[in-house]
């Protein structure tokens, strides 16, 4: 019997410190009481199972998952579960945050929660990820529900393992409950325009950041750290726009080619070749480094947190950074962005899209209705341009950044959801 040691806490940069300091900061703005920071900060609640599972080859394996609920001040709670070697309780909490302010943000009505399961589903059969991800549904049982917690996918997660979730979890209920996770495949009530959602709202909202800089999308030019569902698909729809995508990086390395990438192509690319562009030849392969500093417009971190610290940010020549990915650029890089007058479009914006065509699947599964794909993308396109608008207003109000303006949007309208629901005393 072996036991995955879940990844120590990194102490350098841990992604929790950067949530609350950008918290802290907020709160201080909005003059909030000592009562509503604690009820804002500390998470509702804090889940930690054991999973055993039988590997492939007969031996039990125990891994350590988590759930963190953050928040249910506006709604049931809401977020995606990662399946990754470095998946901490720590890192759990912080993305279980962001999801609060994420949805406070776009204005859906949902809490926060996120969960995790340290594992690295590269090296897993299918057969163990499904023993894996009926174990972690059992242990939640209680936890999860449509109108108490829904799941989503996350790094690592699918369509594939939402489906599973939602057969162990209808069966233990004893009837179908496919309102209880999003991100499903369609057959099983899964939503229209859900896979590129993510992407598509890092395309809105890069859009409308260029806008307010006077970068034409024709002439601007791009590179994109990642390439997942986020990543990939980001670029994708930035290129329909008119960008040029000069750079594409994944664990293989990155790519560049100053007249642009196909994207279409390394997708196809990436499909054919176990999921990852290594040996993609359409590009000159350079460090992920050189990514970061490569001297284009819009640069999109659309991999995981803290790729953009005070140690690289000094680097970075892009006029708008639109991040795709949950908290990729640590506290300690803020103010050296802000100094360079680099706009960001902070996560809890940026990557937004992916939670509301989340919502919209939830509202059709509820309804027991199909929306069709034009109605689905209108509806995304308005909410993320109406979120845009309204933190880019605040950060002029406040003279702040678009990243400190989402989080004072966020945590006002969490503050005041609470005090009309009052509290006990
Ligand atoms: N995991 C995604 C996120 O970080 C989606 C969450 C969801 O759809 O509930 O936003």
């Amino acid at each position: 019997m072996t036991y995955i040691e879940p990844a120590p806490i990194k102490d350098k940069e841990n992604p929790l410190e950067s949530m609350m300091q950008r918290f802290d900061a907020a709160v201080k703005i909005l003059g909030i009481s000592d009562e509503m920071y604690y009820i804002l900060k500390v998470p509702a609640r804090q889940v930690t199972v054991g999973l055993p599972v039988t590997m492939d080859n007969g031996q039990i394996k125990v891994f350590e998952g988590y759930r963190v609920i953050h928040s249910t001040i506006l709604g049931p709670s809401k977020g995606g579960i990662r399946f990754d070697p470095a998946v901490n309780i720590d890192e759990v909490r912080a993305l279980a945050a962001w999801m609060t302010w994420k949805c406070a943000v776009v204005d859906i009505p949902y809490g926060g929660a996120k969960g995790g399961i340290a594992c690295n589903p590269r090296e897993m059969s299918a057969g163990e990820m499904e023993r894996l991800m009926r174990a972690y549904t059992i242990a939640m049982l209680d936890i999860f529900g449509p109108d108490k917690d829904i799941p989503a996918p996350d790094m690592g997660t699918g369509p594939r393992e939402m489906a599973w979730l939602m057969d162990e979890y209808s069966k233990a209920k004893g009837m179908t409950v496919n309102a209880v996770v999003t991100g499903k495949p369609l057959v099983l009530g899964g939503s229209l325009g859900r896979t590129e959602a993510t992407g598509r709202g890092v395309m809105v909202s890069a859009l409308a950041g260029m806008e307010k800089l006077r970068l034409n999308p024709y002439r601007a030019t791009a590179a994109v750290q990642g390439f997942g569902n986020v990543g990939s698909w980001g670029a994708k729809l930035l290129q329909e726009k008119g960008v040029t995508i000069c750079g594409l990086s994944d664990i293989s390395g990155a790519y560049y080619n100053p007249r642009g990438i196909d994207v279409e192509k390394a997708i196809a690319y990436r499909n054919a070749n176990n999921g990852t562009l290594e040996g993609f030849k359409d590009a000159e392969l350079i460090t992920n480094e050189e990514l970061l500093a490569l001297n284009v417009d819009v640069l999109v971190p659309a991999a995981k947190e803290d790729v953009i610290t005070h140690e690289n940010a000094g680097n970075i020549q892009a006029k708008l950074i639109v991040e795709g990915a949950n908290g990729p650029t640590s506290a300690s890089a803020d103010d050296i962005i802000n100094q360079k007058g680099i706009m960001v479009v902070p996560d809890i914006l940026a990557n937004a899209g992916g939670v509301t065509v989340s919502y919209f699947e939830w509202v059709q599964n509820r309804i027991g209705y199909k929306w069709a794909l034009d109605r689905i993308n209108r509806r995304s396109d308005r909410m993320m341009k109406d979120a845009f608008d309204n933190v880019f207003e605040t950060s002029q109000k406040h003279g702040v950044s678009l990243r400190l303006a989402a989080y004072i949007v966020a945590i006002d309208k969490v503050a005041s959801t609470y005090k009309f629901r009052g509290g006990y005393g």
